[in-house]
C-alpha cells in the first residue's frame, strides 16, 4: 500500500468514527482531498485508492493537473476551493466541477455566463466569513441569505451550499462552536427555501468537530498528502 493510500484509509477511519459519535451516516460526509502543491502522481495514487473528489486552491496549478490527468477525467470531480479573481473565472467555469470560494455576486455571474452550455451547471458553495475576521474573505453571515437567493437564480450554476475556513480553534469545544454557527446559518438558508445539501467545512486538524456540527464535506490536505513545503508562487 502506498503512503497516500494508508493515510487516506486513516482519514476515512477518522470520519467514520466522528460520524458514529455524532449519530450520523458516514455516507453523508464527502471527503474532498486537497491536493494543492502536490503533483499529478499524488492525485493518481489517491485516485487508485478510491478517492474521487479533489480540491485545488491555485487555479492555474489545478488546470495543469486536470490536463495531466485527462485520462481520469470521467472518474474525478475537481473542486476549486481558493479565491477566484475576475481574470480566472473562465478557467474555473470551463475546467472545474465545483467552486467553493465565491463570496460576491459579480464572480458568480461571470462563472454562470462562462459555464460552457455542454456542461452541467457548475456546483457552487458560497464562502462565509463565519468567525468575522476583518481581513478574511467570505460574505458576512448577515448578508449570506441575500447573496444566496441571487446566486440561486443564475442559470449556469447550481447553488449547493456554504463553505467556511474558520481560524484554528484552541480546543474541540471552541471548534464545535464555530462550526455549529455555520450549521445554524445553513439551516436558516434552507428554512428560506434554498434547498442546500452541502456544508463544506472541516480540515485536517478539525474534521471531527466539523462532522459533529453537521459538515457534509470535509476538505483534507496534509493528513492525506503530507506537509506542504511552500505555496507555489504562481496563482
Ligand atoms: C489547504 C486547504 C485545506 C486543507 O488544509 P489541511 O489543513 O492541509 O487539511 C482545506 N480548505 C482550504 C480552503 C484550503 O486552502
Amino acid at each position: 500500500m502506498t503512503t497516500i493510500a494508508a493515510k487516506l484509509q486513516h482519514v476515512r477511519a477518522r470520519i467514520a468514527t466522528a460520524c458514529q459519535q455524532a449519530g450520523r451516516n458516514v455516507q453523508d460526509v464527502t471527503l474532498l482531498a486537497v491536493s494543492k502543491t502536490f503533483g499529478p502522481e499524488a492525485v493518481r495514487a489517491a485516485a487508485a485508492a478510491g478517492q474521487r473528489d479533489f480540491g485545488e486552491n491555485y487555479i492555474q496549478e489545478g488546470v495543469d493537473k486536470i490536463a495531466a490527468l485527462a485520462d481520469l477525467r470521467g472518474q474525478l470531480r475537481w473542486h476549486c476551493i481558493g479565491p477566484i479573481q475576475s481574470n480566472k473565472t473562465r478557467l474555473v467555469a470551463e475546467q472545474f466541477d465545483w467552486a467553493h470560494g465565491v463570496d460576491r455576486l459579480k464572480t458568480a455571474e461571470r462563472l454562470s455566463a462562462q459555464r460552457p452550455p455542454g456542461l452541467p451547471p457548475l456546483n457552487l458553495c458560497l464562502q462565509v466569513n463565519i468567525d468575522g475576521g476583518p481581513t478574511k474573505s467570505g460574505v458576512a453571515p448577515a448578508e449570506a441569505l441575500a447573496l444566496a437567493l441571487a446566486v440561486a437564480a443564475l442559470p449556469g450554476l447550481r447553488l449547493r451550499g456554504l463553505m467556511t475556513i474558520p481560524d484554528p480553534a484552541p480546543d474541540f469545544e471552541a471548534a464545535c462552536a464555530v462550526h455549529t454557527s455555520a450549521r445554524a446559518l445553513f439551516d436558516q438558508l434552507n428554512a428560506a427555501g434554498l434547498g442546500l445539501d452541502t456544508l463544506s467545512m472541516g480540515m485536517s486538524d478539525d474534521l471531527e468537530a466539523a462532522v459533529a456540527a453537521g459538515s457534509t464535506m470535509v476538505r483534507v490536505g496534509s493528513a492525506i498528502f503530507g506537509t506542504r513545503a511552500v505555496k507555489p508562487s504562481r496563482q
